[in-house]
C-alpha cells in the first residue's frame, strides 16, 4: 500500500510517523518547507483544559505522547510543564469556565477553579483586578513547536518515509483503483491520499470535487526581547482571546486567538499589536516597556461544527485529516495522527468515528 500525505504540519507528520512505524510506504508532500504552516507559527500552548468534551481524551493522550516522544525520537521538544491558566473578565465567561471545569473533571482532567488572587502565587506580577474568575491545570505547559515538527520528521525518515519539500500538490485525479497526484510537473500514483493541508484543505478537497467547507482562521502572535524567567504558566484570557507565556529562552510570547478570514493571509497588523499590548499589560503590568522583537501570523482551519474532520470520503482512497479547530491543533494532533494511522491500517477505528467527514 502506497500512501501520500499532503502537508508536513503536525497532523500530517504524526500520521506519517505512526504509519511508517508500522512499515507502511509513506510519502509526505509539503508545498514549501517544514514549519511553513500553522505548526511552525504557533505559540505551543498544550493543555487538556479545552472546551470540547469530544477532544479531551485526545488531548490527554497527546500529553502522554509529548512526554514519551522526545526520548522515542531522540529529539528535545523544549517542553516546559508549568501549568495553564484560563481567565475570564465578564460574568458570562466566568460561568463558562466553571462549567468547563466540571465537564473536564468528569473526563479525568485535573483542572480546578482558582481565584484571580491565587494566580499571583503562580505569577507574582499578575494583576488580580484584570480578571474575575480563573481555572488552572498543572498538567499542561508550552512546547517549542519547531522541534516537535523536526523531531517527527526525523522519526518519519528513520522509519523509511520520504518527506518531499517544495512539492506542491497541483492536481489529484481518481484513476481506477489509484489516485494520481500531480507535483512539480510529475505524476505519482498512490492507493491512499491523506489531506492534512490545514488551512489549504478546502483547496485540496476541491481537486476531487469535494466541498469541505472548513473555516479559515488567521491568528497573530509576537515575541519580546528575552528577560529573566518570571511567567511560568501559559495564561489565556478567554474574554479577550489574549494569551501570554514565557519561552525557555526568556522571550515573552503571546497573541490573540484567531478570527475567521476569507483568504489565506499571513500579514501582521498594527491593530493586533496595540490590542495585545493593551490587554497583556493590564494582566501583567511589569511587561510595560518591553521591546517587541518579532510579530507574525499563521492560518489554520476549523470545521463547520468545530470538531476535526478525519476519515474516509466518498472518493475511494481519499482521506480527510484537517479542521483541527481553534487554538487546539498542537494539543490534539499527536494522538489523532496515531488513531488515523490505525484507521488506515485496519480499515476502521471506532475511536475517531465521530470525526467522520460524512457526518456533514
Ligand atoms: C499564531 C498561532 C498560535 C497558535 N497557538 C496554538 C496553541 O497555543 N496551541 C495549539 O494547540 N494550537 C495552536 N495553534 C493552532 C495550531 O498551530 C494548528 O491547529 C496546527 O498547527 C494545525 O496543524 P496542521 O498539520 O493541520 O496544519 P499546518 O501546520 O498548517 O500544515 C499544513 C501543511 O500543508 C501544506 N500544504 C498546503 N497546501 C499544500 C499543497 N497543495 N501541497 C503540499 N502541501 C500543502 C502547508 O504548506 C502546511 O505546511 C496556533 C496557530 C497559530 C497560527
Amino acid at each position: 500500500m502506497k500512501i501520500a500525505i499532503i502537508g508536513a504540519g503536525i497532523m500530517g507528520l504524526s500520521t506519517a510517523y505512526y504509519l511508517s512505524k508500522s512499515g507502511i510506504d509513506v510519502t509526505v508532500l509539503e508545498q514549501k518547507y517544514l514549519l511553513y504552516g500553522a505548526s511552525g507559527r504557533n505559540s505551543g500552548g498544550i493543555t487538556p483544559m479545552i472546551d470540547r468534551e469530544e477532544l479531551i481524551p485526545f488531548a490527554l493522550e497527546s500529553i502522554k505522547l509529548y512526554d514519551r516522544l522526545p526520548s522515542e525520537l531522540n529529539f528535545n521538544f523544549l517542553m516546559r510543564k508549568d501549568g495553564y491558566v484560563k481567565l475570564a473578565s465578564n460574568e458570562g465567561d466566568a460561568d463558562r469556565l466553571r462549567q468547563e471545569v466540571r465537564m473536564q473533571n468528569r473526563l479525568g482532567v485535573s483542572s480546578r477553579v482558582i481565584s484571580p488572587e491565587e494566580i499571583k502565587e503562580l505569577v507574582p506580577d499578575f494583576n488580580p483586578d484584570s480578571a474575575i474568575a480563573a481555572s488552572y491545570c498543572r498538567d499542561s505547559g508550552v512546547v517549542f513547536p519547531w522541534p516537535v515538527i523536526w523531531g517527527l520528521a526525523r522519526g518519519c525518515r528513520k522509519n523509511g518515509a520520504e518527506i518531499k519539500t517544495e512539492a506542491k500538490v497541483e492536481r489529484i485525479e481518481k484513476n481506477g483503483e489509484k489516485l494520481s497526484v500531480y507535483v512539480n510537473g510529475g505524476k505519482y500514483e498512490f492507493d491512499i491520499v491523506v489531506n492534512s493541508a490545514g488551512a489549504w484543505s478546502n483547496e485540496i478537497s476541491k481537486m476531487l470535487g469535494i466541498e469541505l467547507g472548513n473555516r479559515i482562521i488567521k491568528e497573530e502572535v509576537c515575541v519580546t526581547e528575552s528577560v529573566k524567567p518570571y511567567i511560568d504558566p501559559y495564561i489565556h484570557d478567554i474574554s479577550s482571546g489574549v494569551y501570554v507565556t514565557q519561552t525557555a529562552r526568556g522571550e515573552i510570547i503571546g497573541g490573540i486567538t484567531g478570527k475567521e478570514t476569507d483568504t489565506i493571509n499571513t500579514s501582521s497588523t498594527i491593530e493586533f499589536a496595540v490590542k495585545y499590548a493593551k490587554r497583556v499589560t493590564q494582566m501583567i503590568p511589569k511587561l510595560k516597556g518591553l521591546a517587541m522583537l518579532r510579530q507574525w501570523a499563521g492560518v489554520y482551519d476549523e470545521s463547520r461544527d468545530g470538531l476535526p474532520v478525519i476519515g474516509f470520503t466518498e472518493v475511494d482512497g481519499f482521506i480527510q485529516a484537517n479542521g483541527l479547530g481553534k487554538h487546539k491543533g498542537m494539543i490534539v494532533a499527536l494522538s489523532l495522527g496515531r488513531e488515523l494511522a490505525k484507521l488506515i491500517e485496519k480499515g476502521e477505528n471506532p475511536v475517531i468515528k465521530k470525526f467522520n467527514p460524512q457526518r456533514f
